[in-house]
């Protein structure tokens, strides 16, 4: 099999928000759809290592903000590239609450929905979460960003004096020499073999 043609793929990229107690955190995500218009249904398929899908098992409720072409890589970086168990990453960013109480992105972002899980499927490394569409709203007319677009755009190429190791799928940088054989990128959560030497 050609596992490139996996590649051609197109995706959205979303920022998957949530919220436990007093706990706000978000990270991204590429596997949004809306899978049934009557009832209003969509799907998300979320890493188990990322911190916002145990909020999602606790509580069931999640938003998630569309990414327009007019996000910045900063974003990419703020919600990918570190995790909510070390850092408030809605400490210091534009935001607002929805009625569910969980924020969404004011910045970067063409709109957004809240979602009630349903059912939750466990896909191995992924859960997926299937769940009813209960609110949501336009934020701007720009267009909504896929994968290539960020590919092609808003990625940015790694430092020329950087060293280390750097994701051939989403740009992120792994710093050191030797790059752990079971190492998974933090960003798009693809293995060590898509990574290469800088
Ligand atoms: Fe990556």
């Amino acid at each position: 099999m050609d596992k490139k043609v996996m590649r051609n793929i197109s995706y959205g990229l979303f920022i998957l928000t949530a919220k436990d107690g007093d706990k706000l955190n978000g990270c991204v995500i590429n596997t949004l759809q809306q899978v049934t218009t009557s009832p209003n249904r969509a799907t998300i398929a979320v890493s188990k290592e990322n911190y916002t899908h145990d909020m999602i098992i606790e509580t069931g409720q999640f938003n998630v903000s569309i990414l327009s072409e007019k996000a910045g890589f900063d974003t990419f970086k703020h919600f990918g590239f570190q995790s909510g168990r070390e850092i408030d990453k809605f400490d210091d960013y534009p935001m607002e609450l929805s009625e569910n109480g969980i924020p969404y992105i004011t910045k970067g972002a063409n709109g957004f929905i809240s979602c009630s899980v349903i059912q939750s499927i466990d896909l191995g490394s992924h859960t997926l979460f299937i769940a009813d569409v209960t609110d949501g709203k336009v934020l701007s007319d720009d267009p909504s960003t896929t994968y290539e677009y960020y590919h092609k755009h808003i990625k940015e190429a790694p430092d020329a004096k950087a060293s280390g190791w750097v994701c051939k799928i989403c740009g992120y940088v792994y710093s050191g020499d030797v790059l752990p054989e079971d190492y998974i990128c933090p960003l798009c959560k693809h293995p060590a073999s898509d990574f290469e030497k800088l």
